[in-house]
């Protein structure tokens, strides 16, 4: 029996952005020739590692501040970095964040217990699967459970970012079908100064989300990408398949045209 397609919060986003973004990312092999290793990838991701190691009761190699500073240098990840001093500073930026983590939660008392971390949820939608991978899962003394999505790059994050996540709703979607009886919130940290957030949707709001997604999900699985044509955006200047779209004639004129015609714009962003 084929498997049923599974969507994820990337890849809806990703569809969001540019339907043609998710065809190279997804469905035509051709793009994965063109995906560059991102430094903010590389970093997020030893810092994940990391923290999933402090978190796991049953890894006792670490639970001090100095093991897990130590740790971030055993788990780095060097791809994406275009000098060795960039990357340099950029692992003493890591070890500061994980030892600030550290000492953070260790001045707290513990209530929490963490029961997931780095964990495929998945919800059957009768011809396809939601699915989503949450960085950490608490249960709290009172039976709430809480998803933490830790953010490497973020600064700040507000109760009022995290009600239109689209991730941060999938999570608690995935949670709730797993602790039906259970309350479910969601936390995002902002890694690089331990601000945090939560927001929690109600029944109701929950119930409208997952109907808004299944109507979207139908619209990325009934798609007929063949002959689908890229358009220009704000986004391709930063996408790695700009190689690739611009090889078709009409697009790379059109980008063109759209440069020209956004030029003030974008030299406003850039100074
Ligand atoms: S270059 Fe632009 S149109 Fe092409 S996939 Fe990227 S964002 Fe989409």
């Amino acid at each position: 029996m084929a498997r049923k397609p599974t969507l994820s919060p990337s890849k809806f986003t990703t569809f969001l952005a540019c339907p043609t973004k998710y065809y190279w990312t997804y469905l035509d092999p051709r793009g994965k020739w063109y995906l560059r290793s991102k430094n903010y990838y590389s970093f997020g991701t030893t810092l994940h590692l990391v923290l999933q190691r402090f978190h796991d009761s049953n890894d006792t190699g670490v639970t001090t501040v100095e093991e897990a500073v130590a740790a971030v240098e055993d788990s780095w990840i060097d791809a994406g970095y275009s000098s060795a001093q960039e990357m340099q500073e950029a692992l003493g930026e890591g070890k500061s964040i994980i030892e600030a983590y550290v000492e953070r939660v260790q001045a707290q008392p513990v209530a929490a217990t963490t029961i997931f971390f780095e964990k495929l949820l998945r919800k059957d939608q009768g011809d396809w699967v939601l699915t989503g991978r949450v960085d950490r899962v608490d249960e709290h003394p009172d039976g709430t459970i809480e998803v933490v999505d830790y953010k490497s790059r973020r600064q700040g994050v507000t109760s009022e970012e995290i009600a239109s996540d689209l991730a941060m709703s999938v999570y608690q979607v995935l949670l709730k079908e797993q602790f039906p009886d259970r309350p479910v919130r969601a936390t995002i940290l902002a890694l690089r100064t331990g601000v945090s957030a939560t927001a929690s949707l109600d029944d109701s709001q929950r119930e409208e989300f997952e109907n808004d997604l299944r109507a979207l999900a139908r619209e990325i699985l009934d798609r007929d990408f063949t002959g689908h044509e890229p358009t220009p955006k704000a986004l391709c200047a930063s996408c790695d398949f700009l190689a690739l779209c611009s090889k078709e004639p009409k697009f790379q004129a059109d980008y063109e045209a759209w440069l020209d015609s956004n030029k003030r714009e974008i030299l406003e962003e850039d100074s």
